[in-house]
């Protein structure tokens, strides 16, 4: 019989975030595949859990994916980690997610810390409806078209950045954003967690000499201009007209 491949999400700073049952599955698998085995080593050695790691990183995932799913059909229970939050996030896991699926080989998430709805609960902006970006892309012209979605964007909107790159971001958001109130998420479940609220260029100016993790959130734009509803409104055809009255 096939085993499982659990997905397990670990703290995003404050050790005490990991669940009684993420504990209880990094005791029972047979392996743990780490983004970082060194991170994931302090982690286990924190709660004294001892495990065989297998290093399941961003640049070796498809080929250590063969592997894994070797094990698997094995029956070997696997637990897929990553450095910080829910694997597959911004994070290794989705191509061997997708490998078991193929096979028929159990996925089964274990849920806790996950950055972004962390930013988005503690932001205030609006939480019914968002965009998360993950990292945008460095690509000039695979940028300006998120930026461009960003703009149009009536959801609130969440990017990752790093730490380094945080003020080139927030400048090349400047002309995309106008004056829609941004909330940078710093440090979260840490000592120096903060929430810091502002229009861009308020954010450009207070985060200039900040360091540590952050999350960027964009309140969604207002809505849509008067001239743009009427333009939908000519667009539409005879059945949607119909439909609406
Ligand atoms: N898998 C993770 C999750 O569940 O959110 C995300 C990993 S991604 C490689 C790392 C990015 O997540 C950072 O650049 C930052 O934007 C965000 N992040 C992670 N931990 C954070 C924290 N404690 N405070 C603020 N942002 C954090």
């Amino acid at each position: 019989m096939n085993g499982k491949l659990y997905l397990v999400a670990t703290p995003i700073g404050n050790l005490e975030d990991i669940t009684l049952r993420a504990l209880r599955i990094l005791k029972e698998v047979d392996y743990i595949a780490a983004e970082d085995t060194r991170n994931t080593l302090k982690l286990l050695n924190h709660f004294e859990i001892k495990k065989p790691l297998i290093s399941n990183h961003r640049h070796n995932e498809e080929e250590r994916e063969d592997g894994l799913i070797e094990k698997l059909k094995e029956g070997k229970n696997i637990a897929v980690v990553s450095d910080a939050g829910t694997p597959g996030i911004c994070d290794p896991g989705e191509i061997v997610i997708k490998k078991c699926i193929q096979e028929n080989i159990k996925v089964i998430p274990i849920p806790g810390a996950c950055a972004f709805v962390n930013a988005l609960i503690g932001s205030g902006i609006n939480t019914d409806t968002f965009l998360f970006l993950g990292f945008l892309p460095l690509n000039k012209k695979n940028r300006k078209q998120k930026l461009e979605q960003i703009k149009d964007s009536i959801q609130t909107v969440i990017i990752y950045e790093a730490p380094h790159k945080l003020q080139t971001t927030l400048k090349d958001l400047k002309e995309f954003v106008e004056s829609r109130e941004i909330v940078l998420a710093r440090e979260l479940t840490k000592i120096h967690e903060e929430f810091i609220r502002g229009n861009i260029e308020e954010i450009i100016e207070k985060s200039e000499f900040l360091k540590g993790e952050m999350i960027i959130l964009i309140e969604g734009r207002q809505e849509i201009k008067i001239e743009e509803k009427q333009q939908e409104f000519k667009d539409m055809s005879l059945e949607e007209h119909y439909e609406l009255y």
